[in-house]
């Protein structure tokens, strides 16, 4: 069994759905396929629960804009009268019936509820091509196997549940190839629930572990990690191995090319990852495995939009364990997570993305103990396998706040000089 993703930009329209389908005809390995919303309806979906939850009117015209840029794609895929037309339909007709209710008073679980139709009408879209492209496929519901506590938008996956669930469903099918959703999961009462954003990357990766797959591919539209992002980078180089561990940091320092959690059950189970591109399928990509090196070509990564809180104690009292343990449990308490830290005897920096839903709240808390200053605006920038060459050539017109080096990694907060 291997497991590929594809994500929200290799489903985006009808011809990419067509690139699927050849992609998949062309290996014929038992496969399990799983699939992101198409092209940006996450974010259409986020805006609609916003509404929805404020009971806007224009729920209507949020709906029906999500409605016709699928029917588009359904129309480019599918002769008139085929079955995809009715089940589309009944998928959208179930979701108005559900904005026609009064939402709960819980927006997390209004989120999941809404947002996660985006995937189950993708999966619907793609399984119906496959089999009128004559590959018999059968459309998984991934809420009826991965198992996850009610932490809506951030749900953790029961682990030994869902491995079961795993096993028990995929080890007795004669069928060689499923379509499933990314991201989504389900509760033990079974309410929809989901992985955090860009999650299916993980799906795919819990879904090998359960079944001990030979690998994951991860289809993207690039010919694989790059070395840095092609956004803020005229030259990128593309990384042809990465090791596990390589992986890991790259992900967790902001690389946007997988998400964080993806390695972990991979890894447990030695299994391989390949990042390939689906717009060139037949090249090498990336593949992230057990492998054994000193060094990489130098890694970057860019977060912009940082924000740095400065925590001064009010007497000057140094940053003892009350203090840190005060401040990380209001940032728990927020979900706010640091992307550097840094203490000194009489302060405590933190460097984190400036989000609105939780910044303000943090430092609301954090002054009734503190003196706090804010420096915004800021970008941080990490470098795996710095040297000073490539330090000289990040800096150029930036000012550094706090930096902080190990033997693999420099980060720095910078603030843009004009
Ligand atoms: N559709 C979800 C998102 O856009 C999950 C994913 O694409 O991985 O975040
Ligand atoms: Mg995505």
């Amino acid at each position: 069994m291997k497991i590929y993703k594809f994500g929200g930009a290799s489903v985006k329209n009808a011809s990419a759905v067509k690139n699927l389908a050849k992609i998949v005809n062309q290996f014929d390995d038992p496969l399990v396929i799983v699939v992101s919303a198409m092209g940006k309806t996450t974010r259409a979906l986020e805006k609609l629960v916003e509404v929805y939850f404020n009971q806007e009117s224009s729920v209507h015209n949020c709906i029906d804009e999500i409605y016709n840029s699928h029917m588009q794609i359904v129309e480019e895929l599918f002769p008139e009268g085929h079955i995809a037309y009715n089940e589309i339909d009944a998928i959208f007709d179930e979701l108005k019936s559900k904005l026609a209710t009064n939402p709960s008073s819980t927006f997390n679980f209004e989120y999941d509820q809404i947002v996660s139709y985006g995937e189950i009408i993708s999966t619907t879209i793609v399984n119906l091509y496959l089999n009128n492209f004559g590959i018999l496929s059968e459309w998984v519901d991934i809420r009826k196997i991965i198992i996850t506590d009610a932490n809506y938008r951030e749900a953790r996956v029961d682990l030994e549940v869902s491995e079961k669930n795993a096993g028990a469903y995929f080890n007795n099918k004669d069928l060689n190839v499923f379509v499933t959703q990314g991201f989504l999961g389900a509760t033990s009462n079974s309410h929809t629930t989901t992985l955090g954003l860009e999650g299916s990357d993980y799906t795919a990766a819990l879904l090998a572990s359960f079944l001990k797959a030979e690998s994951v591919t991860v289809w993207k539209n690039v010919p694989g990690i790059l070395n840095a992002d092609p956004k803020w980078f005229d030259e990128t180089e593309k990384l042809d191995k990465l090791n596990y561990r390589d992986a890991i940091e790259l992900a967790f320092y902001g690389a946007s090319v997988l998400h964080p959690k993806t390695i972990q059950p991979i890894k447990q189970k030695n299994i391989p990852l390949f990042v390939k591109s689906f717009l060139d399928p037949n090249t090498e990509g990336t593949i992230i495995g057990d492998f054994e090196y000193d060094k990489l070509i130098p890694s970057f990564i860019f977060k912009v939009d940082q924000v740095l809180i400065n925590i001064h104690p009010e007497n000057l009292s140094f940053i003892a364990e009350e203090n840190l343990e005060r401040i990380f449990s209001i940032m728990a308490k927020y979900g706010l997570r640091a992307n550097l830290m840094q203490n000194t005897a009489v302060s405590f920096r933190i460097c984190a993305n400036n989000d609105a839903t939780r910044v303000p709240g943090v430092i609301n808390e954090l002054s009734k103990f503190y003196h706090i200053t804010i420096e915004d605006n800021l970008e941080l920038i990490t470098i795996r396998y710095y040297d000073q060459a490539t330090i000289e050539r990040v800096l150029v017109k930036k000012e550094v706040l706090l930096e902080q080096h190990n033997n693999k990694t420099v980060q720095m907060v910078v603030r843009k000089l004009d």
